[in-house]
């Protein structure tokens, strides 16, 4: 064990970018077999020859560019999952529905009955079954 921590001693490691690549490529590899498609296995290989050498490179900094950016795309697309998520398991608690005028994305406490709701975000008063 003493000899691959001296080994990975100075290099990058894995990171979300790494993860991500390698979840692809799962998936691509069970596409790829169910369907006999050669070139989709060949392209999985390609993906985990990249994951290894992310893993093992020294250019910390340029690793950590490349997931900075994979971030820029991935973490809209994760929060408006979680968002849904939460959303989801709420939803017996509470009545979702946007704003009329903005559509802001509201909730009210669900079995109240009629109530008035005012907007959060543009202040528009009106009445709301919950
Ligand atoms: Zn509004």
């Amino acid at each position: 064990m003493n000899g691959f921590r001296n080994f990975m001693t100075g290099r990058y490691g894995t990171d979300q970018l790494t993860i991500a690549l390698l979840v692809a490529g799962m998936i691509l590899t069970f596409i790829g077999n169910a369907f006999d498609l050669y070139f989709l296995i060949m392209l999985t290989n390609a993906i985990f020859l990249a994951c290894a050498y992310r893993t093992m490179s020294k250019n910390i900094l340029a690793r950590q560019k490349e997931n900075y950016k994979f971030l820029q795309y991935w973490n809209p697309i994760k929060s408006w999952g979680v968002n849904k998520y939460n959303i989801l398991k709420s939803s017996r608690n509470y009545k979702y529905f946007k704003c009329p005028n903005c559509k802001q994305e509201l909730r009210v406490p669900r079995g109240k009955g009629k109530i008035a709701v005012s907007c959060k975000k543009c202040n528009m008063k009106f009445i709301q079954n919950s």
